[in-house]
Parts: C-alpha cells; structure tokens; sequence
C-alpha cells in the first residue's frame, strides 16, 4: 500500500517505520525541516530502542520515505494517517488544532479516494470534525472524492515502541464501512501472522473512547497505588509486601501497581484531563478521575517532603545526586516526568542538583530544566555522587538497579539514598549502613 503518516514524533516515525519494514510504501511528513532533513540522512531525533536501525534498512530499501510537503504526497496514496500531537489546551480538554489543520490540508490535496486514519489520541467526536474539514475543503474545490475517516488509537509505549507495533496486543480499528475495515485488515494482517483476533474492529465513538480509557485506567492502578503506599507508611505496613499480597491474586494482577513517584510523560496527564473533559462538557463530574490527578499531583512530592524532612526546611549547602531524569526507562522523554517537579522544589529551597539520566540530559539542559540554577550534569551515575549529600533515584533505569553500593557509599558525604521508586533492598541497605527512604515504607 501507498502510505502517508503526517507527524513524524513518537507515534508517526513508529508506525511509518514499521510499516516501511513490512513492505509498504511509506512517506512521512512533518513541518519540522530540520527533522525531516536530519531523518533523511538516518538521524533519529527521538531515543527509541531499535528504531534507528530500522529506519536506516527501509531508508535504503527504498520503502520510506521523508518529506515536507503534505501536498506532495496525496497523489495515489491509499491511506493517510495523522499522527501529530494533541496537547492539553488551556481548559484541560485535548487542543485538535494540529488534527483539524492537517484534515484541512487532506481536503485540499487529495486526488483520489482515500482512508483518512485518526492515530493520534483525540476526543469522541474527533473524527467527525475531520470528516467535516475535508468535507468543507473538498466543496470548496467542488470536487466529490471518496474518503473514510477510521479511528486507529496507538498504544505503543515510549522504549518498548517498536515492539509494541510489530507485536500489539491488539489493534483497535473504528469505523462502520466494510471496505474500510477490510483495507485495515490487510494493513495489519502481517502483524498477526497467527490470528486476527487481536484486530478489534467497533464503531469509531467506541474507539476513540477505548483510548482513553486504557490511559485512564492504568493512570487509575498507579494512582490507587500510590495512595495505598501513603497509607502503608502511616499505619507501619510495607507497600512491597502488599503489592506482592494483592498481584498475587489474579483478578488484580501483578502490573502496574508498582507504588513510586507518580505518573508522567506526554499521554497519561494529559489524556486523562482530556477524559475529563470530555465528561464534564456532558455535564459529568468525574470524580474518580479527579482524584487520580490530585493523588498523583501529591505524590511527585512525596520524595522532595522525605529530603526536607531529613534535612529541614534551608537546603542551601546541600548538594543531592540525581540518578534518572526521564519520565520513565528506555526513553528521552521528560514531558511531566516527576524528576521536574522534585529538582525544581529541591532546587528552589536551595539545594544544589548533580544530575545524572543515561540518555535524558540533553532533555534537560535544553527544555525541561534549563531555568533551574544550582544544576549540573554528569556523564555516569558514579561521577554524580561525587561529594553529595544524598543520592535520589527517580527513573528505575536498569543500570541504577544493582549498582555498586560501596562506591556509593564512599562517594557521598554520607550514605543516604531516596529511592522514589523502590528499586532498592531496603534491609540490605540498612545492614551496609545506609539511612534508606522509599514510597510506602518507613
Ligand atoms: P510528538 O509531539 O512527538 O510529535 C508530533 C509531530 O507532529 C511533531 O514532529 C510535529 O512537528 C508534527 N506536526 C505538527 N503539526 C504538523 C502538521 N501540520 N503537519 C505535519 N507534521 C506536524 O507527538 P507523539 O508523542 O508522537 O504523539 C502523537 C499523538 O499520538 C498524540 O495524540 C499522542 O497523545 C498520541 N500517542 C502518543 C504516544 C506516545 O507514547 N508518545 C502513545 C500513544 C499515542
């Protein structure tokens, strides 16, 4: 098939990228020149295990391709997905203006018929707005040509992506037309050599709400966690113990209830604002969900609170190692990564932060921290402990999991660690001599 993917960020460069690999003829398109110009050349702006490979081999293979120009790339073309962001406007609800900018440009371009594919997380409703703005285009161009707008959420995870898209564990496809859903079919069929169970086919409502509710629900365990830790701490019990307790049982289950510094990064926040929203424009206040946020609000400074309580309230000739920036492993991205918040609070009483994250610093120094005085960076988790008065884990990185604690102990002035994430084996700790924080436990 003749492939556009328009937005090249996490979600496009993925699913362009693999579907390259399976054969298809694939451009992506992105405003973003630089980008499109760095992703010819094989530079991938994002960390993603696996994608830089694979976007060099279908580069050279021919069978993707980069470009600027949305316009250019309509002609025969027999799907067009947008994958561009869709942020938090002002009032909480997801900002479509990136979507809706794209249909306009769809309905103006397009010369044969064509499946427009809503990939990007967006509002019940959405794809009747873009059905709407190509519709507008179209007449004003006084031409009839067939299209099909289809809602095909992605739930890919950030480090996982690319298997997450070779493997789904399902493909949710909306729409109501056969022809359609049997072109989606043959889309997908070769990433379910064994069985098309796992392609959902429902009506487009049904799947644009299936999104977010998956966002809403695993925001839900980790928040339901995070709440049962504070309580776990209270009344003396300890949170590891629990979670293994109740995952043990397997109507719950043993994922996502790990308890730690609350969820971040670019869909969790803000898709369940959007979820919101979405109720509250029908008159429903969705009190669940507002208290998923409000936990998760408290617990990014569950962390930070430890510290100041350790140390009290002036942190000015304190110096705390920072081991992990990103909003969570195997990725860059530090969209709402909790480290911001407990960096800043730290920062703003004083401290002085040496930051250490495998691959996030750039992140970092450029975007998300740049305005934080009193910070620096260093090239190993080591180097960061380097005369600090205390090491704070935030992202549970692989390499941070079983390091080497004497070193540790013989770099910091004394040997206090705060685990926001529980990685550690606190009675282990304790026996080397460490004064040793988590989440949920004492
Ligand atoms: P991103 O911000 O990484 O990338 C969006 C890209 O779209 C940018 O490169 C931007 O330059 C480009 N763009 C914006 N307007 C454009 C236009 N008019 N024409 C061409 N390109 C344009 O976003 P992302 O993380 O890939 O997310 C995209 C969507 O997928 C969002 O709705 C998000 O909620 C959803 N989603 C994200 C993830 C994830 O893990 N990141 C997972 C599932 C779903």
């Amino acid at each position: 098939m003749k492939i556009t993917i328009v937005g090249t960020g996490y979600v496009g460069l993925v699913t362009g990228t693999c579907f390259a690999e399976m054969g298809n003829n694939v451009t992506c398109v992105d405003i973003d020149e630089q980008k499109i110009e760095n992703l010819k050349r094989g530079i991938v702006p994002i960390y993603e295990p696996g994608l830089e490979a694979m976007v060099k081999r279908n580069v050279a293979n021919k069978t993707l391709h980069f470009h600027t120009k949305l316009k250019d790339c309509l002609d025969k073309c027999n799907m067009a997905f947008i994958a561009v962001g869709t942020p938090m406007g002002e009032d909480g609800s997801a900002d479509l203006q990136y979507v809706l900018q794209v249909a306009t440009e769809i309905g103006k371009h397009m010369t044969t018929p064509l499946i427009v594919v809503d990939k990007s997380t967006v509002p019940v409703g959405t794809a009747d707005k873009v059905k709407a703005a190509i519709d507008k285009e179209l007449k004003k161009r006084g031409q009839e040509i067939e299209f099909h707008v289809v809602s095909n959420p992605e739930f890919l995870k950030e480090g996982d992506a690319i298997s997450d898209f070779m493997k789904p564990d399902r493909v949710v496809v909306g729409t109501e037309d056969k022809q359609t859903a049997e072109a989606m079919r043959r889309l997908y069929a070769p990433f379910f050599r064994s069985s098309m169970d796992r392609m959902l086919v429902m009506d487009v409502r049904s799947a644009e709400m299936t999104k977010y509710v998956a966002n809403a629900m695993l925001a839900t365990k980790i928040s339901f966690m995070n709440e049962v830790s504070n309580i776990c701490e209270l009344v003396g019990a300890d949170v590891n113990k629990v979670r293994v307790g109740i995952g043990s049982d397997s109507r719950i289950g043993y994922s996502f209830i790990y308890p730690g510094s609350g969820y971040g990064g670019s869909c969790f926040p803000k898709d369940v604002k959007a979820l919101k929203k979405t109720a509250e424009q029908e008159g429903y206040d969705a009190q669940l969900l507002n208290a998923v946020e409000d936990v998760n609000d408290r617990q990014k400074f569950v962390i930070a609170n430890k510290v100041i309580a350790h140390y009290g309230e002036d942190l000015s000739n304190k110096t705390f190692a920072i081991w992990g920036l990103s909003f969570k492993p195997g990725t860059d991205d530090m969209r709402e990564a909790p480290s911001i918040y407990i960096i800043k609070k730290l920062a703003s009483m004083g401290a002085k932060i040496k930051a250490y994250d495998p691959k996030a610093i750039h992140e970092a120094q450029s975007h998300y921290l740049k305005d934080v005085e009193g910070i620096s960076y260093t090239n190993t988790k080591y180097e960061a402990l380097q005369g600090a008065d205390a090491m704070l884990l935030l992202t549970e990185w692989k390499e941070f999991r079983s390091p080497d604690f004497i070193e540790i102990q013989n770099s910091l002035q004394a040997p206090v660690i705060f685990d926001g994430r529980n990685q550690f084996d606190g009675s282990r700790l304790q026996e080397l001599g460490f004064t040793y924080y988590q989440i949920g436990k004492k």
